[in-house]
């Protein structure tokens, strides 16, 4: 089905993150990229060092300018990540045998000396200085990404001897994960610090997404939002960069409610967290988590492994199709792509292949979407206790009304961002139009589901206003004459406070 001339394709629902690296790091590929349906550049710290950073923000605001779409960026602290020391060369490990784990600064010196007959003669330095303190008997150790793993048995002087129980060869650098250990190790590392201190002395309004790693508890955010209070001094707590906490821990999963309390968005990080957790359990937590986000009207993303395959080949394998699938029925906002995009032979390929599946999906399926009855499967209702209750009734209603009248597109306004993350989160399947005088919002809400934000500044009548942006998006085909359309509002319109009106309107 074609769209009539002049008629813009509606705007997907479901939104699309797109690491950078070495295979996107162009800017052709990049904007190809986008346009195949980029929403959210998503900058891996872990990686990208100051140069490379400063190289793609400066590129992506090009594409800006270039292509007038709207791109919100976001930075991924690389938090307390713990690897292989620089093992000399590859070190193969049997099932079974034993092995000596040590931290990086003692194979320094046990290079040198003379191990006793007594320890193992292979030897894995590991980057944590608290190796000894912090492991007890029985716990297992995994490296890059699980495909390995041991199980410590004794404590020696110069290590842990443990007994392999997954071989195959181990590189240096790879990831390590202690599923079964709690480590003295803060959220926010001295490199997390001074990479956020050096991004908000740099350039504040050109990143606008801040996801933390191996996040353990809500005071894990609220360290994160205190650093952001002291380098955002004085400025309102819309304009600073929102936090989204990664859940990629244990400890994530037993404190999810006060995480979520605390966080402005969560990360399903599949990786890391199907490492830390039997993976069987990732299908249904992921339903679990992003149902709660819903419910408390914070954007939920599902990263990793979503397009493995595209790596290396120009297809998807039919699993992960499937996978794309059942994360848009789960009410994901956001898919998040990484080594597909960031290392992958197919940048832009696997951007096309995602637009078109989330958009078939969307299309085909009516269960995502908010019901003329009831609330919709994940139940999301303006709570009584909520600060914003009356607000949240009116952003429900107004998605009420727009299944009732079958509305063409919800249009609303917003200063600090609060009506679009409401609005979003009862699941309107009419896309929602979000009209704001506060520019850093514009790029900011294109990771949240169903938005896409316009700027707007002209404050004199409701009346002038609710005109005014209906012609916006009629000039962007969006809407055409005849279509009906819900407006929400705050009246006086001058006052610009909360949402309080909601208006049905044909266009003309
Ligand atoms: P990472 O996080 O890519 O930073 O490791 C995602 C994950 O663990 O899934
Ligand atoms: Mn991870």
């Amino acid at each position: 089905m074609g769209a009539k001339t002049g008629e813009a394709m509606m705007p997907r629902h479901v939104k699309i993150i797109a690491t950078l690296g070495p295979s996107s790091a162009d800017f052709a590929t990049m904007l190809a990229m986008v346009e195949a349906g980029v929403d959210v550049f998503r900058i891996n710290l872990s990686h990208a060092d100051q140069k490379t950073t400063l190289d793609y923000i400066q590129k992506i605001q090009s594409i800006r300018e270039q292509t007038g779409k709207r791109l919100a960026v976001l930075i991924d602290l690389q938090g307390p990540k713990i690897r292989v020391g620089d093992l000399s060369e590859p070190l193969p490990l049997e099932e079974d045998e034993l092995v000596l784990l040590t931290d990086t600064e003692r194979y320094a010196s046990l290079r040198t000396a003379k191990l006793p007959t007594s320890l193992p003669s292979k030897v894995i330095p590991i980057g944590y200085h608290r190796l000894l303190e912090d492991i007890q008997v029985g716990h297992r150790i995994l490296f890059d990404d699980g495909r390995l793993a041991v199980r410590v048995q004794e404590k020696k002087q110069e290590g842990w001897i443990a007994r392999v129980e997954i071989g195959g060869v181990l590189h240096r650098r790879k990831g390590v994960n202690f599923p079964d250990s709690t480590l003295a190790i803060p959220a926010l590392t001295e490199k997390d610090m001074h990479d956020l201190r050096w991004l908000i002395q740099t350039c504040p309004d050109q990143i606008h997404w801040i996801a933390l790693s191996f996040v353990r508890s809500a005071q894990d955010i609220r360290r994160l939002k205190e650093v952001l209070a002291h380098l955002m001094e004085g400025q309102p707590v819309y304009l600073w960069p929102r936090v989204i906490a990664k859940i990629e821990k244990p400890q994530a999963i037993e404190n999810f409610s006060e995480i979520l309390q605390e966080a402005d968005a969560i990360m399903i990080a599949r990786g890391d967290l199907g490492v830390e957790l039997p993976y069987e359990r990732l299908p249904i937590l992921q339903k679990q988590l992003i149902a709660e986000c819903i419910r408390h009207a914070k954007p939920s993303i599902v990263a990793t492994q979503i397009f493995e395959h595209m790596i290396q080949h120009p297809y998807p394998t039919r699993a992960e199709v499937n996978d794309v699938a059942n994360i848009v029925y789960d009410g994901a906002d956001a898919v998040m792509l990484s080594n597909e995009t960031s290392v992958g032979k197919y940048p832009v390929r696997v951007i096309q292949i995602m637009d078109r599946i989330l958009r078939w999906i969307e299309d085909h399926i009516d269960e995502i979407y908010l019901p003329k009855v009831g609330t919709g499967k994940w139940g999301a209702f303006p709570r009584e206790d909520s600060p914003t209750f009356r607000s949240d009734v009116v952003c429900f209603q107004a998605c009420k009304m727009a299944v009732e009248v079958n509305a063409r597109a919800i249009l609303s306004m917003t200063s600090t961002g609060y009506t679009a993350f409401q609005i979003s989160s009862y699941r309107p399947r009419s896309p929602i139009f979000i009209f704001t005088h506060n520019r850093y919002l514009l790029d900011l809400l294109n990771l949240v589901w169903g938005v896409y934000a316009f700027y707007y500044d002209r404050f004199e009548s409701t009346d002038r206003t609710i005109e005014d942006v209906i012609a916006i998006v009629r000039e962007r085909g969006y809407v055409q004459p005849g279509d009906i359309v819900i407006n929400t509002a705050s009246m006086p319109i001058h006052a610009r406070g909360r949402t309080n009106m909601i208006k049905i309107s044909v266009v003309e």
